[in-house]
């Protein structure tokens, strides 16, 4: 998707704070932080959004979660725990329309 941030950012043709990287995913801190340790973890793959997931996309979601557990392990948020978070759609606060992964942590989170 050649107008899509997230695909820019997996391309390396837009700078990130890259925490991992890996042949099918990458994660990076987020821009605008609501939490000590705010990172995004995306698929290289283009795929809009959890709502544009189909059954060929279920090894892919399962990896997704697999490889946010790596990466919240290797951030050292695992213990005493971690929030994870996807926006799903307009209704649901995503904004850039490249499904990715939230992991918050670093601090006791409110409900
Ligand atoms: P969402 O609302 O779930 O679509 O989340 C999009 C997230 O991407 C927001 O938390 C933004 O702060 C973050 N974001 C937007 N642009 C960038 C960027 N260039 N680098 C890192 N994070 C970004
Ligand atoms: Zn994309």
């Amino acid at each position: 998707m050649s107008d899509c941030l997230f695909c820019k950012i997996a391309a390396g043709d837009i700078p990130c704070n890259k925490v991992f990287e890996d042949d099918d995913f990458i994660a990076f801190h987020d821009i605008n932080p609501k939490a000590p340790v705010h990172v995004l973890v995306i698929p290289k793959q283009h795929l809009a959004s959890l709502n544009d997931a189909n059954d060929q996309d279920i090894g892919l979601l399962g990896s997704l979660m697999d490889s946010t557990r790596k990466i919240a392990k290797a951030l050292g948020v695992d213990d005493p725990g971690y929030r994870v978070i996807i926006n799903v759609g307009k209704g649901g606060g995503q904004e850039v329309f490249h499904i990715h992964v939230h992991i918050l942590g670093g601090k006791t989170l409110p409900f």
